[in-house]
């Protein structure tokens, strides 16, 4: 018995090995690996109007989705070359170190803790984190109402929900679910209180639902959004920070801005700086 279980660990360890220098034996391909095939795969969110959605035609559009386009061509391909790939929120890390895509547009904060697993280019946009609630709500005007066992949805794998009970409201109820637009959905249907995610995508639900969704308070946090990728891929990285100061630089961030978010209301702002970390 012990003989047979170390001979079948024996050739799994040679399997491994045969898969291992199969592959190259050294990990995914960067992004500017891929680019130079010619092809890019990219993470996007499929679910949020004005920054990434997937239309009934299976077209994508939103401001992430023009940024992902804006850096895959100066990395050398073409947006029909562009396999966009859904990326929810609890999934973007496991994607990239899997590698299953070659970088993430998709509302993603840089923070500390995921820099820990992946390495982001940008900021190009900093948003702030708010509050979506029915439009004919009185009593939650800002983090500090959800006091009192309110609901809250948001979505696992974001930090907005933890934020709110950690910094204001220890009773809150948590409910988590995998994309915003299903907190929307119970939002709609009063099975929770309120929704808590970033003020551009709060918009883009508010302007989708008018009249029936409203965002209240103040932005309570600053969230920059950044381009993840794999860790350690500076030569991806160094590019792709290339191509956001170009965007921003040559007039494309704001076209782009305008196109996209613009149409929920939610005004251009500033763009950010780069930072080269
Ligand atoms: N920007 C926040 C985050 O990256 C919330 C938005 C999202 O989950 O995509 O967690």
């Amino acid at each position: 018995m012990q003989i047979h279980r170390s001979i079948r660990v024996g050739i799994g360890v040679v399997a491994l090995a045969v898969v291992a220098s199969a592959c190259g034996g050294s990990g995914p391909k960067s992004a500017v690996e891929s680019a130079s095939d010619g092809k890019l795969t990219v993470g996007i969110k499929y679910d949020q109007p004005g920054l990434g959605l997937r239309n009934p035609g299976g077209s994508f559009t939103g401001f992430d989705v023009e940024v992902a386009k804006y850096v895959a061509d100066k990395l050398g391909v073409e947006p029909q070359n562009i396999s966009f790939k859904e990326a929810p929120s609890p999934q973007r890390e496991t994607l990239i170190t899997n590698g299953e895509v070659d970088y993430i547009v998709a509302t993603y904060s840089i923070t500390d803790a995921r820099k820990q697993r992946v390495d982001f280019a940008g900021p190009y946009f900093l948003a702030g984190q708010s509050l979506l609630v029915q439009a004919n709500n009185t009593d939650i005007t800002g983090p500090e109402s959800l006091s009192d066992a309110k609901k809250l949805c948001s979505v696992s794998g974001s930090t907005p929900a933890q934020t709110v009970k950690d910094r204001y409201a220890r009773d809150v109820q948590l409910q988590e679910f995998d994309t915003y637009s299903a907190c929307v959905e119970a939002l709609r249907n009063g099975a929770v209180d309120a929704v808590t995610t970033d003020d551009i995508i709060l918009a883009g639900y508010a302007a989708r639902y008018p009249g029936e969704l409203k965002i209240v308070g103040e932005p309570f946090t600053e969230e920059p959004y950044g381009i993840g990728l794999a860790k350690g891929d500076d030569e991806s990285r160094a590019k792709i920070n290339d191509a956001i100061d170009e965007m921003i630089a040559d007039g494309s961030w704001e076209r782009a801005f305008n196109d996209t978010v613009g149409a929920s209301g939610y005004p251009v702002p500033p763009p950010p700086t780069v930072d080269r970390y």
